[in-house]
């Protein structure tokens, strides 16, 4: 089978989210029959739907797959799992939240399965790094990331800096 182009949204915000989402991009370039292409910069973002919740860590991943889009779901749910997601209440806190943002430039709609990510053109945090991922690409319906980007809502998205170490000292 053909490779496709698949990008991968992550997000966390319990439990020291940017080490979730790190050890994601790990699963996620292990995956079988998949290369890691690119991983985004990780952002901070005020949570969407309640309020009452600490803020969240996102980023994306570039991947190339052999897996079809909904063995990929299968993994991306597996990957939650293995992260202790529970899932308590809708757009509530979570460990590790990986949605299936584009594939290829197909169109899937199924029941388990809404590509593109229903929810993309709404959210800062997903549109922005799949731009530092690649600033060309577009959407199947042809609409630019760039265009989307500046039409949609703000969550106070700020990128974090690299988690600087700190070295030991000798002795
Ligand atoms: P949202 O979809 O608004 O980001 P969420 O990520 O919190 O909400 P989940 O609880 O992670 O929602 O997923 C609920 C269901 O969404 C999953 O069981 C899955 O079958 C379905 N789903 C549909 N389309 C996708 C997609 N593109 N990526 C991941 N899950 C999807
Ligand atoms: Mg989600
Ligand atoms: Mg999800």
């Amino acid at each position: 089978m053909a490779a496709s182009d698949a990008f991968v949204g992550l997000g966390s915000n319990m439990a020291d989210p940017s080490t979730q989402l790190a050890g994601a991009v790990a699963r996620l370039a292990a995956l079988s029959k998949t290369e890691l292409v690119a991983q985004s910069p990780f952002y901070s973002s005020k949570p969407v739907g309640p309020q009452d919740q600490p803020d969240f860590v996102n980023g994306a991943v570039w991947l190339r797959t052999q897996l079809t889009a909904l063995e990929l779901l299968d993994q991306l749910q597996a990957i939650e799992q293995a992260h202790g997601r529970e899932r308590i209440r809708h757009w509530g806190p979570r460990t590790l939240d990986l949605d299936l943002l584009l594939y290829g430039d197909e169109t899937i709609t199924s029941e388990r399965l809404t590509v593109p990510h229903a929810e993309l053109t709404n959210r800062d945090f997903v549109i922005q790094p799949l731009l530092d991922l690649d600033p060309q690409r577009r959407l199947p319906d042809g609409r630019s990331l760039a265009s989307l980007r500046q039409q949609c809502p703000d969550n106070n998205l700020q990128k974090l800096n690299p988690v600087a170490r700190i070295p030991t000292p000798p002795g």
